[in-house]
C-alpha cells in the first residue's frame, strides 16, 4: 500500500483524476498531508466520505514509525524511524533561542564511507525516497509541536548529492507544500560535484555545505574515499557555479581531526584555498565514534589556533556547537543501527575496523 506523502501536488491531482475527482480536491489533500499534518484519511473531513474510503483501501498517508527518542543536556533530541521496509534511520530535532531546526537523513546508512564517519561504517542499505525525507520532517513537527520547525539540514545520515534528484523532490515540497523557506534548507554535501551542478539547475535556492575537511587532496584523499575521484579544484569551481546560478555563499565544513588536518599550517593553507572563494569555514568538533580509535577531537587550544589563523587571513568562520553531543549523538554523525551487515560501498571506499 503506496503512502501518498512525497507525492508532489500534480501527482496528487493525477491519482485524484482517476478516481474521477476534480482538480480542487487535491489542493485539499495536500493541504491535509502537508500543512495540517494528517495521518489518516478520515481526518480529512471536508473530503467526501466515498473518496476518504477509497484512498485508505488503496493508500497510507505515511509510511514511518518512530520507535526511540533521546535529548541531550542541550535539548537536541535524536530520533529513530522504523521505515515502511523494517530499515531504521535516524534525524535530530535541534531547537535554538531564535530558531528551531531538523537534521534530515537522505540514505539508510552511506556508500562514500568517510573514514571518521560512524554512517558510513555501516555501509549503504538505499536511498530514501522524497516522501520518507519529508515524513521525517512532518514527525519532527508532531513530535515537537510547541514550536514552528523554521530549518531543515540535510545532514543525517547518508550523502544527499548521492541521492540528488529525491532530495530536489523532498525540498520542493518542503519549500512549497509545508511552507518552509528555501533560504532555511541546507544540503550538505561530501562533494559529489556531478550533484552540485544538478542541484544548481534546480534552482532551489537552498543552502550549500561542501564538507572539504582538509586543505589538500592529499589529505583529503585519506579521510574521504570520493576525494580521488573529484579534486578540491573541482569542487571549488563547481561552488562558483553553485553560487553564481543561486546567488547563495556556500559554507565550507571542516571537521577537526588532532594531528591530521587541524595544524596552524593546515590552517594557513585552507585560507589560501579559499582565498576569495566568498564562503564561511564551518569548524566542526570531531565527535568521537565508538570503532573509529584511529582519530581523537583537538584540544580547545588547537581549535582557538586554528580558527584565529583563518580569521587573521580574513576568512568569515563559524563554530558548530556540540549539539546533540552525549544521550543524543550529534547530527551529522548517525549510526542508525539496521540489521548489522555490511553492503554495497562505493569503489575505492576505505574499509575500516
Ligand atoms: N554526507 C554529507 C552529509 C551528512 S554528514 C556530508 O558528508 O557532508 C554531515 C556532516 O557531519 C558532514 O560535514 C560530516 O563530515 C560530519 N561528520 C561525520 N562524522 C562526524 C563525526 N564523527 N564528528 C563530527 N562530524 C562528523
Ligand atoms: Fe557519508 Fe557524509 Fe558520512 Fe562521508 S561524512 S560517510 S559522505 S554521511
Amino acid at each position: 500500500m503506496g503512502a501518498l506523502i512525497g507525492k508532489a501536488q500534480d501527482e496528487l491531482a493525477a491519482l485524484l483524476a482517476g478516481y474521477g475527482e476534480p482538480a480542487f480536491r487535491s489542493r485539499q489533500l495536500a493541504e491535509w498531508i502537508y500543512r495540517k499534518r494528517a495521518r489518516s484519511f478520515d481526518e480529512m473531513t471536508n473530503l467526501p466520505q466515498a473518496l476518504r474510503q477509497r484512498l485508505t483501501e488503496g493508500h497510507a498517508v505515511r509510511s514511518m514509525t518512530p520507535e526511540a527518542e533521546r535529548t541531550s543536556g542541550d535539548g537536541a533530541t535524536k530520533h529513530t524511524m522504523r521505515l515502511g521496509d523494517d530499515r531504521v534511520i535516524e534525524c535530530v530535532h535541534l531547537p535554538y533561542p531564535e530558531r528551531v531546526s531538523v537534521c534530515l537523513s537522505s540514505q539508510v546508512g552511506c556508500p562514500v564511507g568517510c573514514a571518521f564517519c560512524a554512517t558510513g561504517l555501516g555501509g549503504f542499505e538505499r536511498n530514501l525516497t522524497a516522501g520518507e525525507m519529508v515524513e521525517q520532517f512532518l514527525w519532527m513537527q508532531d513530535l515537537h509541536s510547541n514550536r514552528r520547525i523554521s530549518h531543515a539540514v540535510f545532514m543525517g545520515m547518508g550523502e544527499p548529492l548521492l541521492n540528488v534528484a529525491n532530495v530536489i523532490k523532498a525540498a520542493n515540497i518542503l519549500r512549497s507544500e509545508v511552507q518552509v523557506s528555501a533560504r532555511n534548507l541546507t544540503i550538505s554535501t561530501v562533494g559529489i560535484v556531478p550533484g552540485i551542478y544538478e542541484l544548481a539547475a534546480a534552482r532551489l535556492p537552498v543552502g550549500l555545505a561542501i564538507s572539504l575537511h582538509a586543505p589538500d587532496d592529499a589529505v583529503r584523499s585519506a579521510l574521504i574515499p570520493t576525494a580521488r575521484r573529484w579534486p578540491i579544484s573541482e569542487i571549488l569551481s563547481a561552488a562558483r557555479h553553485y553560487r553564481s546560478e543561486t546567488g547563495r555563499d556556500v559554507t565550507y565544513e571542516y571537521i577537526l581531526l588532532s594531528g591530521v588536518n587541524d595544524t596552524v599550517d593546515h590552517a594557513r593553507r585552507l585560507a589560501d584555498l579559499l582565498h576569495g572563494e566568498r564562503g564561511s569555514v564551518n569548524l566542526i568538533p570531531y565527535n568521537p565514534v565508538a570503532g573509529l580509535s584511529s582519530f581523537s577531537t583537538s584540544s580547545a587550544e588547537q581549535v582557538a589556533a586554528f580558527r584565529g589563523e583563518l580569521q587573521r587571513r580574513g576568512l568569515a568562520v563559524t563554530q558548530r556547537m556540540r549539539r546533540g553531543r552525549g544521550a543524543a549523538g550529534a547530527c551529522g554523525q548517525l549510526a542508525g543501527r539496521t540489521t548489522g551487515r555490511r553492503s554495497t560501498r562505493m569503489p575505492g571506499a576505505a574499509r575500516r575496523a
